[in-house]
């Protein structure tokens, strides 16, 4: 692509017409960004009935909305998509896409990618412009974290995920233009999305809990792994974990945080048995408050959280477990 209008797009999604957190968090980003470049930022949101959505997006920090709103549009369709986004990035260049590392995020950017012929970094953890204005767009690897910037290829491209970035607060005064697309009167045939089937979740889901408990490899076994779900059940909290945890079997891989993971962003994070490897720390950087309980007290995640238990969690968390009922029924009691 040849130089640009060089502003910040972020492409939103909605599910059932709820635009995502995700969108509203890179929107936030998207403005830093934008600030520092001098330039817009403009949303791209495809969906059936939506035009209120895009009000909210304008609220978050949007200047532009380009809103693709039609029956066919109401849930993902991944050529049709790709096709409206990539005929629209030709025609506004824009500098930077930003676009959620969801599953469906996760499909849609390197097909955007590859109809713009430009480059994608996925699952980003963070964000930044370099002395040249350049994005950096930062991944963990190979134990720390790798910067990656895309010097000739417009637009630069990167996948986010939930919870790295905040959703910055609605300000409903703001004002922004919103600008309807033109939908392809039929959709592409190799691919359509009939249907979309719900996942039934169990319990609390992590990606919106306030507290999440995440255990690992120190839970020793499946009894092991049994207290550490059962305190996340007495803190009402979503159960998280590690991957050795979930190739034992103990858990399924829905439950795994980190790089490979979910971002989960609570107001608590108490990790288990778990040695606080950057693979699973980068999920959790959104945590206000951490908490580790680990037998050994050299365990590098005690120098990551904000509070440490040096204990084996087979003793320690059964005892935590009935403090916490004790605490309750005094709670009802008073
Ligand atoms: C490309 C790549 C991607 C990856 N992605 C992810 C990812 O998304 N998420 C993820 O989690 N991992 C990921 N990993 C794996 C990651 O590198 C670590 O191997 C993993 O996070 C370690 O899990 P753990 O802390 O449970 O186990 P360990 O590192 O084995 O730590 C176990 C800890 O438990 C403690 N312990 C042992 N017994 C007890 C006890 N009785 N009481 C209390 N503490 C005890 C030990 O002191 C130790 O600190 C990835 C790896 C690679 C190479």
């Amino acid at each position: 692509m040849k130089k640009q209008d060089s502003s910040v797009w972020v492409i939103a999604e909605q599910i059932d017409c709820q635009v995502l957190a995700v969108s509203f968090q890179l929107i936030g980003q998207a403005r830093k960004l934008a600030t520092e470049l001098g330039t817009s930022v403009e949303v791209v949101l495809l969906g059936d009935n939506i035009s209120e959505q895009a009000r909210q997006l304008i609220a978050a920090g949007a200047d532009k909305v380009y809103l693709g709103n039609a029956p066919d549009l109401a849930f993902y369709q991944p050529e049709i998509y790709t096709e409206i986004i990539v005929k629209l990035a030709i025609e506004r260049r824009p500098e930077i896409m930003l676009i959620g590392s969801t599953s469906t995020g996760t499909e849609l950017a390197p097909l955007i990618a590859a109809g713009l012929k430009t480059g994608l970094t996925a699952h980003c953890i963070d964000l930044v412009l370099d002395e040249n204005k350049l994005l950096i767009s930062k991944i963990p690897a190979y134990g720390g974290l790798m910067s990656i910037i895309c010097p000739e290829k417009r637009p630069q491209m990167a996948t986010i995920a939930t919870g790295v970035f905040t959703s910055p607060h609605p300000d409903e005064s703001r004002t922004g233009e919103i600008v309807p697309l033109k939908v392809p009167d039929a959709i592409p045939g190799r691919i359509q999305t009939l249907k979309v089937v719900r996942e039934e979740t169990e319990g609390v889901s992590l990606e919106s809990a306030s507290i999440v408990v995440a255990g690992g490899a120190g839970a020793g076994d499946k009894e092991g792994w049994g207290m550490i779900a059962d305190l996340a059940k007495a803190l009402n909290a979503a159960l998280g974990s590690t991957r050795p945890a979930v190739d034992e079997g103990w858990t399924e891989l829905e439950t795994m945080i980190g790089q490979s993971g979910k971002m989960v962003s609570p107001e608590l994070y108490i990790g288990v048995g778990l040695s606080g490897e950057l693979q699973h720390m980068v999920g959790v950087v959104g945590a206000k408050a951490m908490v580790a309980i680990n037998n050994d007290a050299k365990s590098p995640v005690f120098e990551q959280v904000d509070y440490g238990i040096v204990d084996d969690c087979r003793e320690f968390v059964p005892v935590l477990i009935e403090k916490i009922k004790e605490y309750r029924e005094k709670l009802v009691t008073c």
